[in-house]
């Protein structure tokens, strides 16, 4: 369920013309409610209508809103009033509308009320303060007037609770509506039956029907409270205020049509009684969803906080075992990770028969190379060295490591070792061929020697494999450097020369 209204930035002339409807809107059925023969009503709605534009559009055009709300006021009131009271009365509506506007902006208050401490600022600037002035004002007029018996201490009240239950109630409902959010709460079947039930039972109360079928001990809209709170837990800020807008208009109707919801009595004291449930009603139910929203919002906030950092961990986690698993000069995997390479392709080696080739590489006369460029130009023959290895290795499947100082390693699984051998003696040739000039060297450039050791099945053994790729590159140095030496297990020895 998304409800809500989306109203232009700016009050164009759209949102005047809604402004105008919605505030016709307001007052007629404010008078429809009236109960008093003078016209004292219930509760005031339309200066909440002025309150929620102000603050929706930042006080933007205020002057055109104030005259267009006058005029309706004025229009709508001359059927009532004369000339004098309904200008006197419109006015008094202004000030108190500009009174709630100026003092909410002082105290800070968001233009949202949709947290606790912001409707508590709204509370006390506009339907508690804001409306003194013009109700002791009104109250006088009417007092003065002699068209009602009442002192003006009981008028004054009647008149400022009338106007502040209008602003409490009708301020966050129309600012709920004006700036609907991108996510309603879903709806299971439970909620429905109780939104369909509590209208069903308010209605019903409403209407007046069990006071005339039961009599005076029958149940007052005060019953309908617990549902609010439900409402406000499943709905939040939005739902409650809906409901609180209707439960309170339909109060007002209801006494006003005569059927006498908080049962028979003296018409002010009653007035007042229906007016003190729309406060409990207002501030229970609109508190209690506030609270909630506000501590789920929180709660929404933190679990962010977690799953941010969580993610940050585990990135952490993932950058580290990277490092952990690569030699830093050359990018290559480290030893370690070699290690376990070879362990787990010999394993599977064992149990499938695929043949594991290891060849082992190093760099001839290096420290020579080191000695006669110094050591920052023989990590970069080293960086160089890597490259081709890790091209080579990618292009048939196997992987690449530096081994340790100036020897790298590289493990294919499933590759005979004769296969490997021939990669391994492209390899020696060209690096050779790059000729990275190398004065100390007999070949006068950068070579390397490789030995090369393959076993198929059972006899996959990484300890074993080292230990005869190792022996072949010993014999491949001795042999004169530059060269590949395969050992081929119990077959003649081949050497490769680059
Ligand atoms: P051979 O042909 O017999 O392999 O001779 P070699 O000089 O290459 O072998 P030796 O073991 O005597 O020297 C290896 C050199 O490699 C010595 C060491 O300073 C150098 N080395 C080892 N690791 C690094 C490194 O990370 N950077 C540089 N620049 N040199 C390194
Ligand atoms: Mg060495
Ligand atoms: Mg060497």
């Amino acid at each position: 369920m998304r409800w809500g209204i989306r109203i232009p930035e700016k009050p164009n002339g759209a949102a005047l013309a809604a402004l105008l409807l919605t505030h016709v809107t307001a007052t007629v059925l404010t008078y429809m409610c009236t109960v008093t023969t003078l016209g004292e009503v219930v509760i005031w709605l339309p200066n909440a209508v002025l309150l929620a534009a102000l603050l929706h559009f930042k006080g933007e055009r205020a002057w055109t809103m104030a005259a267009i709300t006058f005029a309706s006021d004025f229009f709508i009131g001359a059927v009532r009033f004369t000339v004098v009271e309904g200008g006197f009365y419109g006015l008094t509506n202004l000030v108190e509308v500009a009174i709630a506007y100026q003092l909410m902006a002082r105290f800070g208050a968001s233009a949202r009320l949709d947290n606790i401490a912001s409707f508590g600022r709204f509370v006390v600037a506009g339907p508690l303060v804001a409306p003194i002035a013009s109700s002791i004002a009104a109250a006088l007029a009417i007092h003065f007037s002699g068209r009602v018996d009442l002192p003006v201490a009981s008028l004054t009240l009647l008149w400022w609770y009338g106007d502040a239950l209008g602003l409490l109630i009708v301020t966050p409902l129309l600012l709920a509506v004006l700036d609907p959010p991108e996510t309603e709460p879903s709806t299971t079947a439970f909620d429905a039956v109780v939104v369909v039930a509590t209208c069903g039972v308010a209605v019903l109360i409403l209407s007046g029907l069990p006071t005339r079928i039961i009599g005076d001990v029958s149940p007052t809209p005060t019953a309908l409270l617990p549902a609010v709170l439900f409402i406000a837990a499943r709905y939040g800020p939005r739902g409650t205020a809906l409901l609180v807008a209707a439960l309170s208009v339909g109060t007002a109707w209801s006494q006003a049509a005569g059927h006498a919801p908080f049962g028979p009595g003296e018409t002010h004291a009653t007035v007042l009684r229906i007016q003190e449930f729309v406060v409990t009603l207002s501030i229970v139910g609109m508190g209690f969803a506030l609270l909630l929203a506000e501590q789920r919002g929180h709660a929404r906030v933190l679990e962010e906080h977690v799953r941010e950092r969580t993610a940050a961990l585990e990135e952490t986690n993932r950058k580290l075992s990277r490092l952990s698993a690569t030699d830093g000069l050359t990018g290559l995997a480290n030893r370690r990770r070699f290690d376990q390479t070879l362990a787990e392709v010999c394993a599977v080696g064992r149990a499938d028969g695929e043949p594991v080739a290891v060849a082992l590489i190093d760099v001839d006369h290096f420290k020579a190379y080191n000695d006669t460029y110094g050591h920052l130009a023989g990590d970069d023959c080293l960086r160089r060295i890597a490259e081709d290895l890790a091209a080579a290795a990618q292009m048939h499947g196997g992987q690449a490591a530096r081994f340790g100082g100036e020897e790298f390693a590289i493990v294919f699984s499933g590759l005979s070792g004769e296969t490997a051998a021939m990669i391994a003696v492209d390899l020696c040739r060209d690096i050779r061929a790059r000729a990275d000039v190398h004065r100390a060297s007999a070949f006068g450039v950068v070579t390397v020697s490789i030995g090369v050791a393959a076993a198929i099945g059972s006899a996959a053994s990484p300890a074993r494999l080292l230990e005869r790729a190792d022996a072949a590159l010993y014999r491949a140095k001795s042999a004169g450097r530059s060269r590949v030496e395969i050992d081929r297990g119990a077959q003649p020895m081949l050497i490769v020369q680059a």
